[in-house]
């Protein structure tokens, strides 16, 4: 066994231990020093975290106990332009999961949303659904855009703002890729009118009928950062007949095996352990 090798065992023993992604949710906040994401988004972390304000011009944060409302600058300044759209008119933008204060692996929830590069963004834009929340705003959810019994959108709750949302998103040269509902993606293949090269971004995937998960590509100041592997060149409207036989009505059913997991940088142990 080399050394390399040697290393990568040992970290992985070290990172797959019972309690370690406690670890990560326990931390005291941000680790100090610059903003870096680092590793692989379904292993890896942050340092030097922003944390988004919980409410700001045309958005707020959801399920504030969950504490997961920090990330890398590019991604808060990204989260604040939509929000500043969402104001011009489109509603409300209510924002779910960032990432946990140094990233890491979270206790629930989710495989990825780990380098402070990934964030949820709940597709309900009413202005006052906030308002009847509690402290936390934990006591309510997002509701599915689609519709059970005609097995596609429910055309009662789309809307244009929805395509307007996810097209501003698109548009973010930060943004590297967007995860909705085949379904969704469908409707916006069929709507888009005019320029149509935003849609490469935005990609199918299983559930995502009451958020849209917006990743960002590795920003500049992160050489550790592990670069997602390209999108197919195209709008990818042709790939969706798959998606819709391979996942029929609320487009969650048959998951794949999950890929190989990636093995978390070392620089992470420095990330936890920072004071
Ligand atoms: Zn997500």
């Amino acid at each position: 066994m080399n050394l390399t090798r040697y290393l990568a065992v040992l970290l992985l023993a070290f990172f797959s231990r019972p309690g370690f992604a406690n670890a990560w949710a326990a931390v005291p906040g941000p680790a100090p020093g610059p903003s870096r994401a680092i590793g692989d988004t379904s292993a890896g972390c942050i340092s030097g975290a922003r944390t988004l304000p919980t409410e700001g011009d045309g958005y707020v944060v959801m399920h504030l106990e969950r504490d997961r409302y920090y990330g890398h600058p590019s991604l808060i300044d990204s989260i604040k332009a939509l929000g500043r759209r969402a104001a011009q008119g489109l509603g409300i933008m209510h924002v779910g999961d960032l990432g946990m204060a140094r990233g890491g692996p979270m206790p629930f929830g989710h495989r990825s949303h780990q380098t402070g590069l990934d964030a949820d963004v709940w597709f309900d834009l009413s202005p006052t659904l906030h308002l009847g929340t509690n402290r936390t705003r934990s006591n309510v959810s997002a509701y599915s855009l689609l519709s059970p019994a005609s097995e596609g959108l429910n055309y009662g709750l789309w809307s244009d703002h929805h395509a307007q949302m996810l097209k501003t998103t698109a548009s973010q040269p930060a943004v590297d890729r967007i995860f909705v509902n085949a379904r969704i993606k469908q409707e916006l293949c069929r709507s888009a009118r005019g320029d149509r090269s935003w849609l490469r971004k935005i990609r199918p995937w299983y559930h995502h009928e009451d958020h849209f998960h917006m990743r960002l590509a590795c920003p500049p100041d992160s050489p550790s950062c592990k670069r997602q592997d390209p999108i197919p060149l195209g709008d990818g409207c042709n790939e969706l007949d798959w998606w819709i036989r391979k996942t029929p009505g609320t487009g969650g059913t048959p998951k794949a095996a999950p890929p190989p997991k990636p093995v978390m940088p070392a620089e992470c142990r420095t990330v936890l352990s920072e004071h």
